[in-house]
């Protein structure tokens, strides 16, 4: 809990990546695992929104590598992040949790379109809300989408869950042995120094309206849990 009633509200933002356990497609055995850490924090008062990427279908960036039009390779993209939303959600609901899913292009049979009201009402009530098909708009990245849903539905904090990392580095841990990881690190400093932390208009929007993040790594047991309880794991990203 954070103040005095007010609860935590949080805003975890999953790439393809997680989602697929680095393959095309639903690695289901990861995402029932996520599901099942998520659970445990929403029982203890914490608000979970969720942002979902979908790079384990598609890239507009790399559609376009291969001749689609980039528009119309982002929209694939967006429309792969509302099967990670349905999965997740499955897996959610299996365990009893009560969940909404909510997409920028609007499906009527499959989720509610997005309205920022209706979400944090849904969170107030102890659902979780999964955001999908990132901003409905070509060009954009879903970390962008997760700064701009946390800022508008008042999230305290930005969770980003990283695959095979659990922080922030000065230089990529897999290649450099010698590599530290950040506990905290300004915004300007990650721009600069290009950290892999999240895009970079992601990572401006969050420093320009002063959204803190907090970089995570997901394969540890727990590790979920403890980031959506407001735990200091991983590196924390502010002012
Ligand atoms: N995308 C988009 N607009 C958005 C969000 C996503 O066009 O607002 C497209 C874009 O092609 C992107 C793909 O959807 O590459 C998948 O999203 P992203 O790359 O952010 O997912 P992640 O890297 O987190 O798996």
């Amino acid at each position: 809990m954070t103040g005095e009633n007010k609860p935590r509200r949080v805003l975890l933002k999953l790439s393809g990546e997680a989602f697929g356990g680095g393959k095309v497609g639903i690695d289901t055995h990861v995402v029932r695992r996520i599901a099942e850490e998520i659970v445990p924090a929403v029982q203890q008062g914490v608000q979970v929104a969720i942002v979902t990427g979908g790079g384990n279908f598609f890239r507009g960036a790399e559609l376009q590598q291969a001749g689609i039009d980039r528009s119309r390779g982002d929209y694939m993209g967006m429309l792969g992040t509302v099967m990670n939303c349905l999965a997740l959600q499955d897996f959610l609901e299996q365990e009893g949790q009560a969940t909404r899913v909510q997409t920028a292009i609007t499906m009527g049979q499959v989720a509610e379109p997005y309205i920022p009201l209706k979400a944090i009402r849904h969170l107030e009530k102890g659902r979780v809300v999964i955001f999908g098909a990132g901003a409905g708009m070509p060009y954009f990245s879903t970390d962008t989408v997760s700064i701009q849903r946390s800022l508008e539905i008042h999230c305290d904090e930005v969770l980003m869950g990283k695959n095979g990392v659990d922080g922030v580095y000065t230089a990529d841990p897999r290649k450099h042995a010698d590599a530290k990881r950040f506990a905290t690190l300004d915004y300007n400093r990650a721009l600069v120094d290009n950290l892999a932390v999240m895009d970079a208009s992601a990572l401006s929007m969050a420093r320009d309206n002063k959204q803190c993040i907090r970089v995570f790594g997901l394969e540890g047991e727990g590790n979920v849990t403890s980031a959506l309880l407001g735990d200091k794991i991983g590196t924390l990203v502010s002012d």
